[in-house]
């Protein structure tokens, strides 16, 4: 491949003018006129070679113009003989008749008309071989198609016919012509493949190669595209490999009227280039270049060949294109419009020829006129459907063929035109007349019209014009008697203004007089507010000499202040003179207590004096208590008596069970209720105390009874826990002495005294005290059972342990104190005192345990507390089992019923049976004189199997 510009020979020459005339067209219109010639400046005549004058006929530098029918399609075919045909040809005469209609009829000569039916061979050979030929000789040549898309410009120019010979078109002939003309050794041939599309050059066999500019040499006005490739071909399947790539890269739109036609111009550039020796030899060159060139200088032929196939000639709107295509069309119409402006412009021998308009004219610029000999076939198709299309055409190909005229021709050509020109005209001006007569006739009727309406409208008007006028006739009338109506109110209305203008003078006259009236009283007003002013500055005046009067009084009452200030200044001296005063005072005050503290001081030695008289009276007392000793000693005789018979009676055992508790008051010989009632003489005795001591203790008061237990005279202590245990003894005073703090006394006495008597009958008085329920707990708190206890170890005195026994008895029936008794060593004391071997003692502790033990019992078997009795470990059992039958019968009664008691405790069972218990139980159970106690022990035996299994 090589670019135009690739080819520089050693010498070339360039040829110019027209070429020799060639093949048999276009003979008949030849004319005499000679040819206008190039249009561009000549080159040097030196290098230059004139055209060949064939016969000097100018007719041959014409441009050739064929027209060729494309056969019906099926489109045709289809529409029938809506389309039917419009062209007729007439090949002999090389005439075409162009029907417009029935009637009219267009006839227009050509340099050959092809039919339907003519080969492509036959138009290659009539149409470009002429051309090929010239080109083959050094002469630049041109063959272009003309026609509405459709009509076979590419049928006619770029069918291939690869497979059938007889199909190909005038590219691929011209170049299988060019090909078989030339000698490969000498001669290249070389293509040029390019496609204008939108007013730019594409290179179809290299497609990346666009808007490729087209250069004009400026001397000899040649015109290249050095950016296009150029491809030499050696042979034909190059060729027909080249197109059919140029053909693959075209671009087409679609079109209504053809899908396969192309909106774009396809220009086929055939490079040739040939040695001139062989032209030499050819005898091609004249005599003349022979004078010029010498004979052996090697020259070069260079010439090119356009083949150009144009877009569609048709009308944009026809082609239904839009949009874009819109855009497109104008393009392609642009370079159409300008080759047919060209073609006008060199038709009529202008001096301008505006080939710079387009792309296309630019590049066709040395092809068309004298420096190429040019052909054209122009495509038709035969439905009248495209008449005027076809028409078109068909005009662009007669004004081609003008592009060189000759006067002959043009002669010729006068009369046929001058008389179709004329016919036209007049058909024209006919159909003009006609137009006209068919407009005036129409306005006429239209004025007519309007005429008619009008009158018809001006007779509705004056119709109308009446009907108003009695209308505004009858409002008059109504008007005028509104006007009368009017007046007469307005006569109305004026007599009702007088009255009110009356009305208003009489108004404005009481105005007036009010005005008077008013102004009258504003005078009065003024007046009194005169009179009230003068009055309110009278007041200030007043005012102001109070104020003055105040301010006279505060400067007196400042003045009384400062005195008053003088006068307390006057009381602070004072003051401090009774102050003086008041020492003096105290002095004396002090000498007065002297005297008043040894008038107390003999007063205490008159107290002191009293106090003996009261030692007296304690002597008294104690002689009194004495004799109560002696009575006292009397009385244990009787209860020593009572007991004898006691046990002789064989009572009840709850009855004796009442004395048991009573037992104390007898042992303590302060006298006893139940005894006392046995013995009217006892009774009598008793009472007899008791009425001395309720005497002495109502004189005395328990006050200070209760204070002499803390004497430090030993008899008055004895005396006064004697009358106390004897007070004790009453139930009524039990809780008294208790509150009063006898207890404490007594307790205290037990404490610290180490005298017998003192601890007997103090041991009496508790035991009594015990006797109360409520006592008994105060009792235990205190620590009672722990004195008693105390006292129980260190005396050996029958009488007193009698009294201990009996008191720790006594507490021994309050089932809350157990624990805290066996704790604070009672139980133990109690079993002790047995060592004294003294019946009374014994009876009471007997009483004791019989005590504890059944109020034990009844506790347990209540389910309030569970184990072993207490009196068990202190040994109680053991000296139970070993003397029950020892005693006096009423003690033995009291250990039997313990025993018993302690038999229904099962958690006693073991301690039972271990001191040998089974026996004794067994033994009260046949031998007590009781029946409740026997009952009890049977109870034990049988309720007990441990008991039931010892038996056996
Ligand atoms: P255009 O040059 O307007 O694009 P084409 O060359 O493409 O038109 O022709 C249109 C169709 O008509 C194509 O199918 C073509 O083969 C057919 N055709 C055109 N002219 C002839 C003819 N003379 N003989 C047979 N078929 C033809
Ligand atoms: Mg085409």
């Amino acid at each position: 491949m090589a670019t135009g510009g690739g080819w520089a020979p050693a010498r070339s020459v360039e040829r110019h003018g027209a070429p020799p005339p060639r093949g048999g067209g276009g003979g008949g219109t030849r004319s005499k006129s000679v040819a206008p010639g190039p249009r561009r400046p000549s080159p040097s005549p030196a290098r230059s070679r004139p055209a060949p004058d064939n016969g000097g006929s100018s007719d041959s530098c014409r441009v050739r113009v064929s027209v060729r029918l494309r056969p019906k399609n099926s489109e045709d075919l289809a529409h029938g003989s809506d389309f039917d045909s419009c062209v007729e040809l007439q090949p002999e005469s090389k005439r075409l008749k162009l029907k417009k209609n029935n009637w009219s009829c267009e006839s227009y000569k050509f340099d050959e008309v092809f039919s339907e039916n003519a080969s492509q061979k036959r138009v290659y050979e009539v149409v470009a071989k002429p051309v090929v030929e010239s080109v083959l000789e050094g002469y630049n040549g041109t063959v272009m198609a003309y026609g509405q898309t459709g009509t076979g410009k590419t049928y006619t120019v770029g069918q291939l016919g690869k497979d059938d010979p007889s199909e190909r078109g005038i590219m691929v002939r011209a170049l299988e012509h060019i090909l078989s003309s030339m000698s490969f050794e000498t001669d290249r041939v070389a293509i040029s493949y390019l496609q204008l599309y939108l007013e730019s050059v594409q290179d179809l066999l290299a497609p990346e190669k666009t808007n490729i500019p087209i250069v004009e040499d400026a001397k000899t006005g040649d015109v290249s595209l050095p950016g296009a490739a150029v491809v030499e071909i050696k042979d034909l399947e190059h060729v027909f490999h080249l197109l059919q790539i140029g053909e693959a890269n075209r671009h087409a739109a679609n079109t209504k009227m053809n899908t396969e036609s192309s909106r774009s111009h396809a220009i086929l550039i055939i490079h040739l280039q040939r040695s001139s020796r062989i032209k030499e030899e050819n005898s091609s060159l004249s005599n003349d270049t022979h004078n010029i060139f010498p004979d052996d200088l090697p020259l070069v032929l260079k010439s090119k060949l356009l083949i150009v196939d144009l877009a569609g000639s048709e009308r944009i709107d026809k082609s239904g294109s839009e949009g874009h295509m819109i855009e497109e069309a104008k393009f392609i119409n642009l370079s159409l419009t300008s080759l047919g402006k060209c073609i006008n412009a060199l038709a009529e021998n202008s001096p301008h020829i505006p080939t710079r308009d387009s792309k296309l004219t630019r590049i066709l610029r040395d092809s068309f006129g004298g420096t190429s000999r040019t052909s054209l076939v122009v495509t038709i198709g035969p439905s009248s459907r495209h008449y005027s299309e076809t028409s078109s055409t068909i005009m662009f190909g007669q004004r081609a063929m003008k592009v060189v005229n000759t006067i002959k021709l043009k002669e010729e050509a006068d009369y046929e035109i001058l008389y179709k020109k004329m016919e036209r005209e007049v058909d024209q001006l006919t159909s003009e007349m006609e137009r006209q007569q068919k407009l005036i006739k129409s306005e006429k009727m239209q004025l007519d019209k309007k005429f008619k309406e009008s009158e018809r409208s001006f007779h509705d008007l004056r119709m109308t014009s009446n009907i108003r006028i009695e209308n505004l006739e009858k409002e008059k009338c109504q008007l005028e008697s509104t006007v009368k109506t009017l007046m007469r109110d307005l006569e109305e209305e004026k007599g009702q203004k007088n009255l009110l203008s009356e009305q208003i003078a009489e108004l404005e006259k009481l105005l007036n007089k009010n005005k008077q009236q008013q102004q009258l009283e504003n005078l009065s007003r003024t007046k009194i507010l005169t009179d009230t002013t003068k009055e309110h500055e009278k007041e200030m005046e007043e005012l102001l000499r109070q104020l003055q009067e105040e301010r006279h009084c505060s400067s007196s009452l400042k003045d009384r202040m400062s005195v008053l200030q003088q006068e307390l200044c006057d009381a602070q001296s004072s003051a401090q003179l009774q102050e003086s005063m008041a020492r003096e005072l105290e002095k004396k005050l002090t000498k007065v207590t002297e005297e008043l503290t040894s008038q107390v001081q003999s007063l205490k030695e008159k107290i002191s004096g009293l106090i003996s008289e009261k030692e007296v009276i304690y002597e008294e007392l104690k002689s009194t208590q004495e004799k109560v000793q002696q009575e006292m000693w009397q009385r244990q005789g009787l209860e020593d008596q009572i007991r004898r018979l006691e046990r002789s009676t064989s009572d009840n055992y709850a009855e004796e069970s009442k004395t048991s508790y009573g037992m104390v008051r007898s042992g303590s010989g302060l006298g006893n209720a139940a005894f006392v009632s046995k013995s009217g003489k006892i009774r009598e005795a008793l009472s007899g105390q008791r009425g001395t001591i309720s005497k002495i203790f109502e004189e005395v008061g328990l006050p200070n009874v209760l204070a002499l237990l803390k004497s430090e005279d030993l008899d008055v202590q004895i005396h006064a826990v004697k009358v106390v245990a004897n007070l004790a003894a009453e139930d009524i005073n039990q809780e008294r002495i208790v509150e009063e703090g006898g207890l404490d006394a007594l307790l205290s006495v037990l404490e610290t005294s180490e005298n017998t008597t003192i601890h007997r009958v103090t041991a009496g008085a508790v035991a009594n005290l015990a006797m109360n329920g409520s006592n008994q707990g105060v009792i235990m708190n205190k620590g009672g059972a722990r004195l008693l206890a105390n006292v129980s170890s260190k005396t050996e005195d029958p009488q007193t342990l009698r009294m201990v026994a009996g008191a720790i008895a006594n507490l021994c029936g309050n089932e809350k104190l157990h624990l805290m008794l066996k704790q604070d060593g009672g139980i133990k004391a109690l079993l002790g005192m047995v060592r004294s071997g003294h019946a009374d003692v014994i009876a009471q502790i007997a009483r004791g345990i019989a005590n504890f033990a059944k109020c034990e019992s009844r506790v347990i078997s209540q389910g309030h507390r569970k184990g072993r009795s207490l009196l068990i470990e202190d040994g109680v059992l053991t000296w139970m089992v070993a003397n029950s039958t020892r005693f006096s019968a009423s003690t033995r009664r009291h250990i039997e019923l313990a025993f018993c008691h302690l038999a229904q405790n099962e958690d006693n069972t073991c301690d039972i049976i271990a001191s040998g218990g089974i026996k004794e139980l067994l033994r009260i159970s046949r031998e007590s004189p009781r029946d409740d106690t026997r009952n009890l022990a049977k109870k034990a035996l049988d309720s007990n199997p441990a008991f039931l299994r010892e038996i056996q």
